[in-house]
């Protein structure tokens, strides 16, 4: 778990707002969800036999003696959410949300045990023109960001019923092999031998490699709407390769299955996932609704825009306010609101804590600000102030109070809109 410390959190923020102006873009709502569900939720909806529910839920029993887990995800309560409040009573709703989730993982480089997420999910949505927007969208992510090592892949994995076949298929091919599998698979074989094909063990991806594919057994109105997506895709000329093998670590998901994979993170490469889930508002004791959507881990998101070159834009638009004198701090506080008043997002830093005149304008360089303030005990005479540009070789000037922020205004170019992000 970790400390997302100021030198990073301006990245974060600034990353976070072009996802929010994204997916506003095409017409998502933000839901906000509780981090505690009961156990069953996710038990129910991820399957009893996934690496999640598994190994890697964080579940305890509250003291009236609750099985309550720490969200692994968010999609199950998306749809938890949408049943209780109502949402999809002859609705469709289109969400996103974001947030930490909690997996009992092997901590490594791009796998944490508390990660963030940012999901979005259409619930109520049949067709394949929805799993191509949310596909589209993250490709215009990407574009906005200038992020260009990332590849897009994708998988039907059809009805259940012809899961069904599949899966008859996958255990006979498997059951050839048996004395191969490692002890994981050979628990899944019965159980859930699709599974199998989403193990991490380098030593299975040879006779995985070789296993059956999904596509043939694939019923032909998954055909279609596959088929229907990638004309989609075409057409708005987002590249994809069809990976037969992508099944994703959850059991919920049918027909599209998508996963958005960069190779500048070394093994923790899959930075975006999703997929359809047509059964699981059924399975959790609604009315059935198809629905489909995707997950952006955050952490990997952010490394992979710094591993791009990004970097949060550059915040300049700043001053430090420096008082040196009897009353000044009292005047220097004035002035600073008025600033704020005037020009809202700016940062005013007043110094605080005092100090000579040299200690606190080494406070305003260390500060990055763009200029200093300066109030000593002449400028409160004169109702003037010092504006002393710390990162130019402009000269400093000395400028009426009353016109201080039409001087500001000037010099920071302040109406073409300097980035606020932080
Ligand atoms: P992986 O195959 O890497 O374990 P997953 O299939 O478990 O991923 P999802 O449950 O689909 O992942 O979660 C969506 C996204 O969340 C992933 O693509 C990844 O970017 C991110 N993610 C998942 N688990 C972690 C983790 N433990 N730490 C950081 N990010 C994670
Ligand atoms: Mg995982």
């Amino acid at each position: 778990m970790n400390d997302i410390l100021p030198e990073v959190s301006g990245t974060w923020r600034y990353l976070e707002s072009i996802l929010h102006e994204i997916v506003q873009s095409y017409g998502y709502a933000e839901i906000r969800l509780p981090l505690l569900e009961y156990t069953e939720l996710f038990e129910r909806s991820i399957g009893e036999v996934t690496d999640i529910v598994e190994k890697e839920m964080y579940t305890f029993l509250d003291r009236n003696g609750e099985s309550l887990t720490l969200r692994p995800e968010a999609t199950a309560s998306v749809v938890r959410a949408g049943m209780t409040n109502g949402l999809l009573h002859n609705q469709r709703q289109k969400l996103w949300t974001s947030g930490p989730m909690f997996r009992y993982e092997k901590p490594q480089q791009g796998r944490y045990r508390q990660f963030h997420q940012f999901d979005v999910e259409a619930l109520g949505y049949e067709g394949p023109d929805v799993d191509a927007e949310l596909i589209i969208m993250t490709a215009r992510l990407w574009r906005r960001l200038g992020i260009s090592r990332i590849e897009l892949q994708i998988n039907s994995l059809g009805v259940p019923e012809s899961r069904l076949r599949y899966r008859a298929a996958l255990i006979e091919y498997f059951n050839g092999v048996k004395s191969q599998l490692d002890e994981d698979s050979i628990r899944r074989l019965e159980q859930n031998p699709l599974r199998i094909l989403d193990s991490k063990n380098p030593d299975m991806q040879a006779i995985i490699e070789a296993a059956p594919v999904m596509l043939d057994s694939l019923d032909e109105a998954s055909k279609e709407h596959f088929g229907e997506l990638q004309a989609l895709l075409d057409a708005a000329g987002v590249a994809y390769t069809i990976n037969p093998r992508l099944v994703r670590g959850l059991d919920y998901y049918s027909r599209t299955v998508f996963e958005w994979a960069t190779d500048a993170l070394g093994s923790q490469g899959a930075v975006c996932s999703g997929g359809r889930y047509d059964g699981l508002v059924e399975k959790l004791g609604g009315r059935p609704a198809p629905a489909v959507g995707w997950a952006m881990g955050m952490e990997r998101f952010v490394a992979l825009y710094e591993a791009c070159g990004g970097k949060a834009p550059p915040r300049h638009a700043d001053v430090y306010v420096v008082a040196v004198g009897e009353g000044t701090l009292t005047r220097a506080f004035a002035v600073a609101e008025e600033l704020r008043d005037r020009m809202p997002g700016m940062r005013v830093d007043v110094n605080l804590g005092g100090g000579s005149f040299k200690s606190q304008m080494k406070r305003a360089d260390k500060s990055n600000a763009a200029y200093a303030l300066i109030l000593g005990e002449q400028e409160l005479k004169e109702k003037h102030i010092g504006v002393k540009p710390l990162r130019s070789e402009e000269d400093q000037a000395s400028v009426a109070l009353d016109e201080l922020t039409a001087t500001l205004e000037k010099k920071l170019n302040w109406a073409t809109g300097y980035p606020t992000q932080n």
